[in-house]
């Protein structure tokens, strides 16, 4: 989270729960805000926004109204997960929607007398960086930057109103240190090689997603690559409730799209629909997908394994040789996930589910999927910003920030 202060006034710019090793108490300076702006629905930009109103907050929450949306949905999924009864959800998510105030992108927006403008930053649907202007300052928070040319999404803004500087830019640096080697084309081949091996092996893939972003990132390719004719026909079930939600509001949402996108939806193409896709909405739909035999894919979450619904499809397919696992983000240090990934190398039992399992099943990693800009798109999106006068990185660790840093400035020169 970001605190701006301008003008004698204080603007808070998201409110994530801290991954990893950064874990932190909720900071206090944050409860001094007077109002909030959230650049996506990601958690870790917006899952301490309980906290902030359990405190009594009750300030005006700002954002894209499809960064609205999902941030309500993300919520509703963690506040369950954490043990909240219904009741006690459905009044947090009241709450939630009596301080929202959607701001369309591009437009300025007067809050507490400053100037507010939220732009595309192309990370996941409704994503956005945030400029904050006064009589006294001119700010811009990137929130997380997406790479340019992503499917589905438009580019992060590159157009900015010029003749006045830029104090400070807060930006993430994710990738600060490294460059992305996949275009979007190899990663098309790639999936297209595991799909055909799997389906000509009648193996079941299975497919752990995380809900907002990349299980639609997925679809989309799924879509490209059926549509094309590129892999035989195969079932692709969505066994995520959350992923399911998010979907339908990317679609809602579809105005927001990129040309390319668009340009399938007017061909009659949906880019997130195909004949062979299904939705499995009740867990007990998801128990019988157990028993029913392959070809089929299932992407279920969470994304590293953590929990939901891909445990179960873990604990039945993991020991067949007739199961792809097919793993389409990082793997964090200690996560069920990643003990998969290194059990498939060594050929070894890990535990999912409460149960001891070998692992006899192929285990596939679709690399180069990212949502984050890297080192050269970062640069070109901070490059497009007129008259920066201070640079601020976060989001990233510490090496990525000093590798960013120095290359960056490096580069400028
Ligand atoms: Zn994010």
């Amino acid at each position: 989270m970001t605190r701006v202060d301008s003008g004698g006034r204080r603007l808070l710019v998201d409110c994530g729960v801290a991954q990893g090793r950064e874990e932190m108490a909720f900071p206090e300076a944050a409860r001094d805000a007077e109002a909030l702006v959230l650049t996506h629905g990601h958690l870790d930009h917006i899952g301490h926004v309980p906290t902030l109103l359990e405190g009594g907050w009750d300030g005006p929450i700002y954002g894209t109204q499809a960064t609205l949306e999902i941030a309500k949905l993300s919520l509703e999924d963690s506040l369950g997960m954490q043990g909240l009864r219904d009741n006690e959800i459905e009044r947090f998510l009241a709450r939630f929607r009596q301080l929202s105030r959607p701001v369309p992108y591009g437009e300025r927006a007067s809050v507490l007398g400053l100037d507010l403008t939220l732009h595309e930053a192309g990370h996941i649907l409704g994503s956005a960086s945030a400029e904050i202007a006064s009589a006294a300052s001119r700010v811009i928070v990137s929130g997380d930057l997406g790479r340019p040319d992503s499917p589905i999404l438009r580019d992060p803004n590159t157009e900015w109103a010029r003749g006045r500087a830029v104090d400070v830019v807060v930006m993430e640096s994710t990738y600060g240190s490294r460059e992305h080697a996949h275009t979007h084309d190899d990663i098309e081949r790639e999936l297209e090689a595991i799909l055909k091996d799997a389906i000509a092996r009648k193996a079941k893939v299975l497919v752990p997603a995380f809900a907002i972003g990349r299980t639609q990132t997925l679809l989309y390719f799924l879509d490209s690559l059926v549509e094309a004719r590129r892999i035989p026909e195969v079932p692709v079930m969505i066994d995520t409730p959350m992923g399911l939600a998010v979907t339908k509001t990317y679609k809602r949402f579809r105005r927001l799209y990129d040309k390319e996108s668009l340009a399938k939806l007017a061909r009659g193409d949906d880019p997130l629909d195909f004949a062979d896709l299904f939705a499995v909405e009740r867990g007990r739909d998801s128990r019988k997908l157990h028993d029913v035999e392959g070809p089929m894919v299932i992407i279920a979450g969470s994304g590293m394994c953590t929990g939901g619904r891909i445990l179960g499809h873990l604990r039945e397919g993991l020991p067949s040789p007739n199961t792809t696992v097919l793993f389409v983000g990082y793997q964090a240090e200690g996560t069920p996930g990643r003990r998969i990934q290194e059990a498939a190398k060594r050929g070894g039992k890990v535990r999912v589910d409460g149960e001891e399992v070998l692992v006899r099943a192929r285990v596939a990693t679709l690399r180069g999927l990212s949502a984050h800009a890297d080192r050269k798109e970062l640069r070109a999106w901070l490059a497009s910003i007129p008259g920066v006068r201070r640079v601020a990185l976060h989001h990233g660790d510490v090496e990525a920030q000093t590798s960013f840093a120095a290359w960056a400035s490096r580069r400028a020169d």
